[in-house]
């Protein structure tokens, strides 16, 4: 029996939600990558401990997946585990009336929506990011001058030794597009959220705002993982793809996006071999036109 097997016959006996061979497409925002082995969601942060501590133990590699929308799947798939958190991992409670912790699988969307129902400000910038909470906390996602960081105040994660645990405030080392938890390979659980009163009517306007001028600006009718890479100091991603003359520029069915040159977009049938020679084309050229070297946002697993 292999070490698949095995694991396969502890997730049935403990009756947990599982699929097997399953199509990684469908779980990210790309639309690439080919199948996971075995793909769980768990419903707790108790269950997500037992799941990556059996994988330890049995030496199984394991990949835990929010909304899939910052990851690019190889198209071989993934040769172990997937553990979806936003199937299942997706409560929200309230704390007071100006704080509440979400589970790591909550919506961005749905964070955002709760905030407006309890008229909370600080959420806003958020409104319209297709991740989750713990994604988010990983990149510390934001846009229109607002991060994630604004409104996070403590995260509860299972460390490598497989303890619970916690980072509060200055210990989560939010930057830009950076956190702790970028590196650290913690499996994030929850996250507490602290914020102020706000207008109801006032943060709807904001949130229909910002709505508007994605549409206006991202290609949001192609899959993609939204911006490629992070922004150079000393430039945007986007403007200096477009003096290298890139925009446009396919391989196969993956396109340096015309409508937003910061986007690689799939046009159908793209795979991750295109979006990866894509990305080397990109750096290369603008590298040489502009001697920046830009950087992947985009999580790549292979
Ligand atoms: C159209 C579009 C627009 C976008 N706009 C923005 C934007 O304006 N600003 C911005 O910052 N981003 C943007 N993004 C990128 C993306 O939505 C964010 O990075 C988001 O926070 C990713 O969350 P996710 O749940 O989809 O993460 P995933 O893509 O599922 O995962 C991303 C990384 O986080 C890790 N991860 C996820 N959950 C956990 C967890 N619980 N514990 C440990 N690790 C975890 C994964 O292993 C992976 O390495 C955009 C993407 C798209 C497709």
């Amino acid at each position: 029996m292999s070490n698949l097997e095995i694991l396969k016959d502890f997730l049935n006996k403990n009756c947990y939600s599982f699929k097997e061979n399953e199509s990684l497409k469908i779980h990210t925002s790309f639309k690439i990558g080919g199948n996971a082995s075995l793909f769980v969601s768990p419903e707790s942060e108790e269950q997500l401990k037992e799941i990556t501590d059996k994988c330890k133990d049995l030496s199984v590699k394991f990949y835990i997946l929010g909304n899939g929308t910052n990851v690019l799947f190889s198209d071989k798939g993934f040769d172990g585990v997937v553990i979806s958190t936003t199937e299942r991992m997706n409560v929200i409670r309230k704390i007071s009336e100006t704080s509440f912790e979400c589970d790591a699988g909550v919506t961005l969307s749905a964070v955002c929506n709760y905030a407006l129902e309890n008229s909370l400000s600080g959420f806003e910038c958020l409104y319209g990011i297709p991740g989750t909470v713990g994604g988010a906390i990983i990149t510390n996602a934001g846009a229109y001058g607002g991060e994630i960081s604004d409104v996070a105040v403590e995260v509860n994660h299972i460390d490598n030794n497989g303890n619970f645990g916690s980072f509060i405030g200055e210990e989560i080392d939010f930057s830009y597009r950076h956190s702790v938890y970028e590196t650290n390979n913690y499996s994030i659980c929850s996250v507490v959220f602290v914020c102020e009163k706000g207008e109801k009517e006032e943060i709807k306007a904001k949130m229909i705002d910002l709505i508007g001028r994605r549409k206006d600006k991202q290609p949001l009718e192609y899959p993609s993982a939204g911006s490629t890479f992070k922004r150079p100091t000393g430039g945007y991603a986007a403007a200096l793809i477009e003096q290298a003359g890139l925009k446009g520029t396919c391989v196969g069915d993956a396109q340096v996006s015309t409508k937003h040159s910061g986007f690689v977009i799939n046009k159908g049938n793209a795979t991750c071999n295109d979006v990866l020679e894509l990305i080397e084309i990109i750096r290369q050229k603008v590298f040489e036109n502009s001697g920046i070297q830009l950087e992947c946002e985009v999580r790549i697993v292979d």
